[in-house]
């Protein structure tokens, strides 16, 4: 029996459905039918962190005084070394007392630093598609989500000179992410420059996600938004181990930046949770600090994965492009379907999950999202499903592309 007057707060009924969510429980039901998927939804990377940090976490879980409420600011040793990191990274100093704020999560920082900044009907710009966080965060908090719709033709760029002046005098927080999650693009240092003068014109809290500053190719090297002149005065970046340390089920990232700003998320979250486990904070602490070969093998595992799909997605007819960073494909949606329900037919009839561009707001429309997740003989495997199941992908092509036909041989456990 459900009773009628047990109604969740409206800022939850005001959030549409969590895709990921969505695209859970028809994977479980998949799975339940003895489907072997070829998971390439989520941008949950696989495989163990590296070696030393397993090893560094075991040494702390025998430290008996790890095990109680670890400081809310996070412990110093490891403020260091995310401050130690970063200028080794970056080039970038920052004060490891204020500057920088441990999270369980750069999701959970992205979220509540929305809901330590936002009263309802504030405006607050975000790039259209974006990772959920960056609008559900700001939505949960009540603002008034002014989308800045990312096109191919601008190669996914954020363009300033399309916000009304009426807008940026309202707005208070924009939110942006290069190397992008989900377009894959990334920005020229110019754009950061420009984004900085903007904001501080009109006075806008700027938060940037570099969730994926070390999964970069071909040379290149994404740029911190803290390396820009006048950033730091009005701006913090959020970061992960999650992505490049596979560390995506420890919980643990990190903020730094403004001073001011990172104090009114630590007052919030002070009334929320007690932070990140020191165990995780000491093996986060030692994968920090792994030398550089560390990166550049993950940076080869991406980089490998890229080519091999890219590849054999062509083979298929299927034109997607290069990234030079992230560890994602940004696809044209071959078909006349939405991308809505040519990944729901990809997954139901052949078993593989890729996540619609729509997932990300309404300008992913016509796009999907391929995470190199999978060793590249899983990757074949796709490749092969497709290919076996004689889908059209050409982008051009007139014909119904996705026919029904019965589920393929060999997709069964
Ligand atoms: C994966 C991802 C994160 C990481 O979130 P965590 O909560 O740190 O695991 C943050 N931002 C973007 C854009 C991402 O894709």
């Amino acid at each position: 029996m459900s009773l009628e007057w047990i109604k969740p707060a409206e800022r939850l009924s005001a959030l549409p459905p969590y895709v990921f969510a969505r695209l859970d429980e028809l994977k479980v039901t998949a799975r339940s039918q003895g489907l072997d998927l070829i998971d390439l939804g989520m941008g949950n990377p696989d495989g163990p962190p590296p070696q030393p940090v397993i090893e560094a976490a075991i040494a702390a879980l025998q430290n008996p005084n790890l095990h109680g409420y670890p400081p809310f600011e996070g412990r110093a040793d490891f403020r260091h070394t995310i401050t130690d990191w970063y200028h080794r990274r970056y080039g970038v100093e920052l004060d490891p007392e204020v500057e920088a704020l441990p999270l369980l999560g750069s999701k959970e920082g992205l979220t509540h630093l929305a809901l330590a900044y936002i009263n309802p009907g504030d405006v607050v710009l975000v790039p259209n598609p974006a990772y959920p966080p960056h609008f559900r965060g700001p939505a949960l908090a009540g603002a008034e989500i002014y989308g800045l719709p990312l096109t191919a033709e601008q190669d996914w760029l954020i363009d300033l000179a399309s916000i009304p002046d009426t807008i940026a005098e309202r707005a208070k927080i924009l939110y942006f992410n290069y190397p992008s999650n989900p377009t894959t693009a990334v920005a020229p240092r110019e754009l950061f420059v420009e984004i900085v003068a903007f904001a501080r014109k009109h006075q806008i809290l700027l938060v940037h996600d570099l969730c994926y500053a070390e999964l970069a190719f071909d040379g290149y090297q994404p740029v911190s938004l803290l390396e820009i002149p006048g950033a730091k005065d009005i701006g913090v970046e959020f970061h992960t181990l999650s992505k490049t340390y596979n560390m995506a089920g420890w919980r643990v990232g990190f903020v730094v930046g403004n001073t001011q700003i990172i104090q009114g998320l630590r007052t919030l979250k002070t009334n929320l949770d007690y932070g990140v486990f020191s165990v995780v904070q000491a093996a986060a602490e030692t994968a920090l600090k792994l030398p550089d070969s560390h990166l550049h093998t993950v940076q080869q595992r991406y980089c490998q994965r890229r080519d091999f799909m890219v590849a054999g997605l062509a083979e298929l007819g299927w034109q997607v492009p290069k990234p030079q960073a992230t560890m994602y494909l940004w696809a044209p949606c071959p078909s006349q379907l939405s991308s809505a329900d040519f990944a729901l037919r990809l997954l139901q009839e052949i078993g593989i999950v890729m996540t619609p561009g729509s997932a990300f707001g309404h300008h992913g429309e016509g796009y999907l999202r391929i995470s190199l997740i999978a060793e590249c003989h899983r990757l074949q495997e796709a490749l092969n499903r497709m290919k076996q199941a004689e889908l059209c992908y050409c982008s051009t092509s007139n014909t119904p592309d996705l026919q029904t036909r019965p589920p393929i041989s060999g997709m069964k456990n």
